[in-house]
């Protein structure tokens, strides 16, 4: 649909190009190529990092794995240089086979007509949901040893029994005549029904513990 309204706003804005003041091509090209090579004339090398450090342990740990023969993050970065164009751009994508595509004045476009616009957007949407995931795969972990602590099928002891209050206040659960373990496996599921519901419904943790510009959104 997007390459269908982009492919005809290219011909209504060429057929009526005379009648508008200005118009929007959907391949317009922003050159990002200067802008690249300032950003990248900040990064610090190894060199700098061993003279600037502010704190000095991490000078004498950069001497010390220097002097064994242990490579680090900051030998790997500088040998990484120079670090490509298109991907400091975020312009080059990789979704589907038919790239790796990149955005350059010559080829505005990828191969299935995405712009740089629809590039970056997705490549910052799907390293967030990436990222979103791997941090909620390990909360998933303590949410499920936490189900398993409550129901005791796990040799785990329940020594946060204050913050088992509080939570299960904040999630307005009835607490009286409740054993901790008994509010804590409650809890747990509430966590796990929030985190992986199959059909949309009212997410428990944002209603209660969210602030009201976050509600709205
Ligand atoms: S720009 Fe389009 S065609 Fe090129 S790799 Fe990405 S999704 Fe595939």
């Amino acid at each position: 649909m997007e390459e269908e309204k982009h492919s005809h706003s290219v011909l209504h804005d060429h057929a009526h190009h005379h009648d508008h003041g200005h118009h929007h091509d959907p391949n317009d090209f922003t050159d990002y190529v200067s802008a690249v090579a300032e950003y990248r004339k900040t990064f610090a090398s190894k060199a700098n990092v061993m003279a600037q450090a502010p704190d000095p342990a991490v000078r004498d740990m950069l001497a010390y794995t220097d002097e064994i023969g242990c490579e680090t993050c900051f030998d790997r970065f500088d040998k990484q240089k120079p670090h490509c164009t298109f991907g400091l751009a975020g312009i080059c994508c990789k979704i589907c086979s038919l790239g790796p595509c990149k955005i350059t004045a010559k080829s505005p476009r990828g191969t299935c007509g995405a712009n740089a616009d629809l590039i970056v957007a997705r490549n910052l949407a799907r390293s967030a949901a990436g990222g979103v995931a791997a941090h909620g795969a390990r909360a998933r972990e303590v949410m499920l040893t936490l189900k398993k602590a409550a129901a005791g099928e796990v040799d785990l002891p329940i020594v946060g029994k204050d913050k088992v209050l509080a939570v299960a206040k904040m999630y307005g659960l009835e607490t009286k005549g409740k054993t901790i373990e008994a509010l804590a496996g409650e809890i747990a599921d509430i966590l796990l029904e929030d985190m992986s519901r199959t059909v949309p419904g009212t997410h428990r943790t944002v209603a209660a513990a969210a602030i009201p510009e976050r509600q709205k959104v």
